[in-house]
C-alpha cells in the first residue's frame, strides 16, 4: 500500500511510531497529485514547497522528541474561499483571482498550528454557489468515479481531492448542501457542522446565516480528528459559540442500538433515484438490526425550504457581495467614474450565477419586495426549525437520501438553473435549522457510481452523526472507497 491510500488516521498513526516521516507523507500525496490532478483538476493553486517545508519542521520537532498533535504531519487540502495570509484564495471567481489575504483564516491558523502541510486550495463553484463545480470561473473539476459527471459542488474540488488520494482530508464550507452532496458523489464522509459549532473568522462570505466550515474525509473517524481540531469558540467571530467540545474520537467507539431512528419521508421520496432510495432502506435496516427503533417522520414544511433558501441565501450574499467594488479587494476594471468603475468591474468580473444570486437578492430585499420576499422566507425559517425540534422529540437520529440522484453529466444542468438548485433539496432544510447534518456512503449503484445517505442530529450532536457514520462503515462490505480510475489513453489510477 502507498502513504496516499492510507486513511489521516493510519498516517498519525504511522508517523507516531516514526515509521514515516510527514516529508515523505507529503511527497506521497504530492507524486499522486501530479499523476491525477491533470485529469481531474481539484486544485487551484498547488502548495508543494509550503507543504514540504512544513513537513520537514514536523519531522524536525518530532526528532527532538516535542510532543506533537495527532494530525501533525498529515496533509490537508483547503477549499478556495477559506482565507491563507500570503497565499491567493480566489473563491473561484475572477473578481478576486489575485487577491492575497493578509491573515489566516482561524481554522487555517489552527491547522498551521499543529503542523498540518496545506497541499493546495481546491477548487469551487464561485463564491459557493452551485451544486457541480461547474461554476468555478476557472475550470469544472470531474467526478473521479466518472470523468464525465460532475463531483457535486460547491466544495467540489475538496470531494475530489480525497476521493483520488490526492489529500487524505480536506476542508470545505457548506452553506446550504455543498460539503453533503459532494462527499456523497464522491463517496465521501462530509459534514455540516451546527451552525456556531466551527468558527467562520476569514471563511469569505456567502450567506453569513447558514455557511458553515467542515471536514470531508474517507471515513468518520478521519472527520471526527479534523473535527477535534476545527471546532470551538473563537472570540473573532461573534456567532462561534462556547459549547465545550468533546473528543469525537472517543464518540466513535460507542454502539447504536437503543437509537431512535427518523426516516425522513420527504428524503426517501418516490421521485427520487430508487437505487438510492434502496440504499438508504439497507443501511436503516443495518440500524434495526442492530436494535435501533425506526420509524417514519414528516418534515411537512420542506416543500418550502427550496423557496426559503434561495430568498434568504441570495439576499445576505447581495448584501455580503457589495464589498467586491473594484477599490477594496482584488480586480478592478477602470472606467471614467466611480459609477462607470463599479459596473465595469462587477460586470466583468463576477460570473452568470453570482449575477444573479445578487439581482435576486437585491430583489428580495427592495423597499416594497422585502415584506413579501425575505421577511416571509424567515418565517419559513422558524417554522422549518419548529419541525426540526418536533422531530427531535421522538427521535435522536434523521436520515433520508443526501442526494436525489447520483452524480449528474457536466452540463447537463448548467443551462436550467432551477434544476441545479433541486440537486441540494435534501440539504437544505437541515442548513435553514442549524442542525448538523453528516453524508456517509451508502452503497455504489448499477453505473459504478457512490450514494450517500444523510444523517441528522439536533444542535451539537456531531459525536451522534460521526458514531452512526462509523457504524454504517464497519458494515460496508459493497463497494471499494476510492475509484480505480480509466485514463482515455489507457491504463488506470
Ligand atoms: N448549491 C447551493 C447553492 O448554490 C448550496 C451551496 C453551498 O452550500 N455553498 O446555494
Amino acid at each position: 500500500m502507498k502513504l496516499y491510500e492510507y486513511t489521516a488516521a493510519n498516517l498519525s498513526k504511522l508517523l507516531r511510531k516514526k515509521e514515516v516521516s510527514s516529508v515523505e507523507v507529503v511527497q506521497s500525496f504530492l507524486d499522486r497529485i501530479e499523476l491525477v490532478e491533470p485529469y481531474v483538476k481539484s486544485f487551484i493553486t498547488h502548495t508543494p514547497a509550503m507543504a514540504l517545508d512544513m513537513a520537514s519542521s514536523v519531522d524536525r520537532k518530532r526528532s527532538k522528541g516535542e510532543k506533537l498533535h495527532p494530525l501533525a504531519g498529515v496533509p490537508i487540502a483547503v477549499k478556495d474561499n477559506i482565507s491563507t495570509q500570503g497565499l491567493r484564495t480566489t473563491c473561484a471567481s475572477r473578481i478576486l483571482e489575485n487577491y492575497i489575504p493578509p491573515y489566516d483564516a482561524t481554522v487555517v491558523k489552527t491547522i498551521k498550528q499543529l503542523g498540518m502541510p496545506l497541499l493546495g486550495k481546491t477548487n469551487m463553484d464561485e463564491f459557493a454557489m452551485g451544486s457541480s463545480t461547474e461554476n468555478s470561473a476557472f475550470y469544472p473539476t470531474c467526478n473521479p468515479w466518472n470523468f464525465e459527471r460532475v463531483p457535486g459542488g460547491s466544495s467540489g474540488g475538496s470531494a475530489a481531492a480525497v476521493s483520488t488520494g490526492m489529500a487524505p482530508l480536506a476542508l470545505g464550507s457548506d452553506t446550504g448542501g455543498s460539503i453533503r452532496q459532494p462527499a456523497s458523489h464522491c463517496g465521501l464522509t462530509g459534514l455540516r457542522p451546527t451552525y456556531g459549532r466551527v468558527s467562520r473568522y476569514g471563511l469569505i462570505a456567502f450567506a453569513s446565516s447558514l455557511d458553515q466550515i467542515g471536514p470531508l474525509s474517507l471515513t468518520a473517524r478521519d472527520s471526527a480528528m479534523l473535527m477535534n481540531v476545527i471546532s470551538g469558540y473563537d472570540t473573532l467571530d461573534s456567532t462561534a459559540l462556547p459549547e465545550a467540545v468533546p473528543d469525537y474520537t472517543a464518540c466513535l467507539e460507542e454502539g447504536v442500538n437503543k437509537l431512535k431512528i427518523g426516516v425522513i419521508k420527504q428524503n426517501v421520496s418516490e421521485g427520487f433515484d430508487p437505487e438510492i432510495t434502496a440504499a438508504v432502506m439497507k443501511a436503516v435496516a443495518l440500524l434495526k438490526d442492530d436494535g435501533a427503533e425506526v420509524d417514519e417522520v414528516s418534515l411537512p414544511l420542506t416543500d418550502y425550504g427550496l423557496g426559503a433558501y434561495y430568498l434568504i441565501a441570495p439576499s445576505e450574499a447581495s448584501s455580503n457581495l457589495g464589498r467586491y467594488d473594484g477599490v477594496r479587494y482584488g480586480f478592478n476594471a477602470g472606467g471614467n467614474n466611480i459609477e462607470a468603475m463599479f459596473s465595469a468591474t462587477r460586470g466583468r468580473a463576477f460570473g452568470p450565477e453570482v449575477k444573479r444570486r445578487i439581482m435576486i437578492g437585491t430583489y428580495a430585499l427592495s423597499a416594497g419586495y422585502y415584506d413579501a420576499y425575505y421577511l416571509q422566507a424567515m418565517k419559513v425559517r422558524t417554522l422549518i426549525r419548529r419541525d426540526y425540534e418536533k422531530a427531535f422529540k421522538r427521535f435522536d437520529v434523521l436520515v433520508g437520501a443526501t442526494t436525489p440522484t447520483p452524480a449528474f453529466k457536466i452540463g447537463e444542468k448548467t443551462d436550467d438553473p432551477l434544476q441545479m438548485y433541486l440537486s441540494d433539496i435534501c440539504n437544505i432544510t437541515d442548513s435553514l435549522a442549524g442542525v448538523p447534518s453528516l453524508s456517509v456512503p451508502c452503497g455504489i449503484n448499477s453505473v459504478g457510481l457512490p450514494m450517500g445517505m444523510q444523517l441528522t442530529a439536533p444542535p451539537f450532536s456531531e459525536g451522534l452523526l460521526l458514531k452512526v457514520a462509523a457504524f454504517l462503515e464497519q458494515k460496508r462490505t459493497y463497494f471499494p472507497l476510492r475509484p480505480r480510475v480509466k485514463l482515455p489513453q489507457g491504463g488506470d489510477f
